[in-house]
């Protein structure tokens, strides 16, 4: 799940702050599971936009505005309302920003940051657990990543701080890299603990352009 928080109303007031006529998509997949854009986000939002004054042309929930072909399935739903509106609001991660972006030919205005790729433990509690850095070294760390569970966003750790059970920073939490030794030991892989990975190849993110 891609997980999102709600932008400060402060920025999308000011980035609509030439458009009167706006619609609203949500997306009912990963932002409804992280509350940033279900359709409960998308009616508050709805009377967010009435109370500031503009007109709400229509408001829609898409099931993954990220995906082009039920985008183009949906979409259909508010064609003549479209072409009535001057900007979208859209309550999904930047994936789906920039995919009606494009669809639609129409300004688009994020309501929502995009985070990490997450697990939900339940509504409201979800947990970064991947980054999606394009070099995944899981199978060297007894499947836990570092660079996203440790606070300093550590390759080759541990740093000096923990105390051989805890992190230095979040006292309440597991070092990472004791969770990966204990991981590699129980899989009898401590051969990876010798193991130095080289600082990433900003290079490849340029074929994640398109795959
Ligand atoms: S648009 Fe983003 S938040 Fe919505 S389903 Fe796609 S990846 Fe998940
Ligand atoms: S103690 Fe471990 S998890 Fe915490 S900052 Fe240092 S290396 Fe990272």
């Amino acid at each position: 799940m891609f997980l999102t928080e709600k932008k400060d109303l402060k920025e999308i007031d000011e980035a609509l702050s030439k458009y009167k006529k706006i619609g609203i998509v949500g997306c009912a997949s990963c932002a409804s599971v992280c509350l940033t854009g279900g359709s409960r986000e998308v009616k508050e939002m709805e009377r967010h936009l009435t109370a500031s004054e503009k007109e709400v042309t229509f408001t829609i929930s898409i099931d993954e505005p990220c995906d082009k072909r039920v985008l183009r399935e949906d979409i259909r739903f508010v064609e003549d309302e479209m072409d009535d509106t001057e900007a979208v609001v859209v309550l999904s991660c930047g994936t789906g920003v920039q995919t009606i972006g494009e669809f639609v030919e129409k300004k688009v205005i994020s309501g929502t940051d995009s985070r990490y790729i997450a697990k939900t433990e339940h509504i409201g509690e979800y947990n970064a657990l991947c980054g999606g850095c394009d070099e995944c070294r899981l199978n060297f760390t007894g499947g836990v990543c570092t660079i996203t569970l440790c606070p300093k966003g550590l390759l080759n750790g541990p740093c000096e701080g923990h105390d051989g059970v805890h992190c230095e920073v979040y006292e309440d939490s597991e070092c990472v890299f004791m969770k990966s030794y204990k991981l590699l030991s129980k899989y009898s892989e401590e051969e990876n603990l010798n193991r130095v990975f080289f600082p990433r190849d900003y290079g490849l993110l340029l074929k994640q352009i398109k795959i």
